[in-house]
């Protein structure tokens, strides 16, 4: 059975790579009727941060991928806190240490960095395995008493991961296809620590092998664990999971990955709600108008497409339609007009009823009360130009109030005889009893060929008197919202 993961660290907030991993593991184990499952990393608990933790799950039930087991929820596996599992790593430390696959070391954080620099004066590098195995104070080379001597005394140790010598391990990742790894390369790896924590490698695996994990889908920043991993499974005697290692999210601009940097600059979110900090509010997505929709729509495509150029896909369409196989090896940029264009497309989705709702408080915090019909067709003007519902006040304003000033380009085809026609505009305007956009366009239009006046003549300076620019939407339905009185209104403050 499919049983996926994530598995964050909450280190800080949910950064927009993150939720990625988050939905592509959703995505695949909903494809395959598999579970969803969320565990926490929090076995470095230097590296705590307060809230960190809440904002996951916050962030991806807003997002409308919530895990089906985590925390407080189908805990069929729990706990899902690895800071509440500590006691059962030790065991699977000392496992190891029977079965030979690990050791204790001793050295001191002192002896090593005489070790790294020795190795750096030499134009070498150190590698903490069989290389140096000899000069290194380990159970390995402490015989099995003195090592159980200096742990009664209390001395601080780790247990290191023994690196096989000089194989080549074939491995297969879904992604990357067939990778091979030199194991003389290799680091031996800290497993666990005399505090009782067990390093990120060793619960990682342990709790992927306690908890069913079928298949391990996470960045390619973990690829150069994997081989450690790998031999992990082994040196357990346990089936491994498959790997899955998704590509980078890259800059927009230049090389390197997407960092906080980036979108501070461009003044973009990437992470998905707000999050405060010592250093500040960052605010999210959610905070800057996005659709959840639109961000799951803008991340799924992020390294991953159907082999059409179809790039519109709700959540279950994604479902449906997602594939591991047809994952990208090489980075994806982070396109930030991409994401606002994706939020464009899912705001005219939305029905002129919701989007009218959710217009209305910041029309109330403006101290402006408007009828809900009449916002609601506002709303269906305005909304195919607009990426956010935010932009709605700078494309609605005159809807609610006169201009206080005229664009001064627009003020230049306001020629000398515009006062007279707008008069006599005026004029024909008070004549109409039925107010409606198509019959005041009939009549206007009317008034202008029989007195042979042309479209330019009136049609602009009518505009730039109600609106006070060029802009928005077509003319006679703003003529039929503001209402005659105030259309009259308007024109009169205009001419004077
Ligand atoms: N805790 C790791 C992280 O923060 C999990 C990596 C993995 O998925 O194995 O990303």
């Amino acid at each position: 059975a499919v049983r996926v993961r994530f598995a964050p660290s909450p280190t800080g907030p949910l950064h927009i790579g993150g939720v990625r991993t988050a939905l592509f593991n959703y995505l695949f184990a909903k494809k395959n009727n598999g579970v969803f499952y969320l565990r926490i990393e929090d076995t470095d608990q230097n590296r705590f941060v307060p809230g960190a933790e809440q904002y996951i799950f916050e962030a991806l039930e807003w997002l409308g991928i919530a895990p089906s087991e985590t925390v407080g929820k189908n805990e069929k596996f729990g706990p899902y806190r690895q800071s509440e599992r500590k006691e059962l790593y030790k065991q699977y430390a000392d496992k190891l240490i029977n079965s030979g696959w690990a050791y204790y070391a001793f050295d001191t954080a002192e002896a090593l960095d005489f070790h790294r620099k020795q190795h750096e004066e030499q134009g070498k590098t150190f590698i903490y395995n069989w290389h140096n195995r000899e000069k290194l104070d380990t159970s390995l080379v402490l015989s099995k008493e003195e090592t159980d001597n200096r742990i009664a005394a209390g001395e601080a140790y780790v247990v290191r991961f023994k690196t096989p010598v000089n194989e080549t391990l074939h491995l297969h990742d879904i992604i990357r296809g067939d990778i091979s790894f030199e194991t003389n390369l290799l680091d031996d790896k800290v497993l666990f620590k005399s505090d009782g924590m067990p390093t990120y490698h060793l619960a990682n695996i342990v709790d992927d092998h306690l908890m069913e994990t079928s298949h391990v889908i996470r960045g390619e920043e973990w690829l150069p664990s994997m081989p450690l991993h790998s031999l992990l499974y082994k040196a357990f005697n346990w089936e491994a999971p498959e790997f899955a290692h998704l590509p980078l999210i890259l800059k927009p601009i230049g090389n390197g990955k997407l960092s906080k940097r980036d979108g501070d600059k461009l003044g973009f979110p990437v992470f998905p709600l707000e999050w405060k900090s010592e250093e500040g509010v960052s605010s999210g997505y959610r905070e800057n108008g996005f659709f959840p929709e639109a961000v799951i729509n803008f991340l799924a495509l992020l390294g991953w497409n159907d082999g059409t150029d179809q790039e519109l896909f709700s959540l279950e369409e994604l479902v449906e339609k997602f594939d591991l196989n047809r994952v990208h090896k090489a980075g994806a940029k982070f396109d930030p007009d991409k994401n606002k264009w994706f939020n464009h497309q899912y705001l005219q989705k939305q029905s002129d009823e919701s989007l009218a709702k959710a217009y209305a408080p910041l029309l109330t915090e403006k101290g402006i009360t408007v009828e809900n019909g009449k916002l609601v067709r506002i709303v269906s003007l305005i909304k195919e130009r607009a990426n956010f519902v935010s932009e709605f006040w700078e494309m609605s304003n005159f809807f609610f109030e006169a201009p206080t000033s005229y664009d001064e380009k627009a003020a230049k085809n306001w020629k000398e005889d515009t006062p007279r026609t707008m008069q006599e505009l005026i004029s024909v305007l008070e004549n109409i009893s039925d107010f409606t956009s198509v019959n005041i366009e009939t009549v206007v239009k009317d008034w202008m060929t029989q007195n042979e006046i042309g479209m330019g003549k009136v049609m602009q300076p009518f505009r730039l008197s109600l609106v006070g620019a060029l802009k928005g939407p077509h003319l006679f339905d703003i003529v039929e919202l503001i209402g005659k009185e105030e259309t009259i209104k308007r024109l009169q403050k205009a001419i004077v």
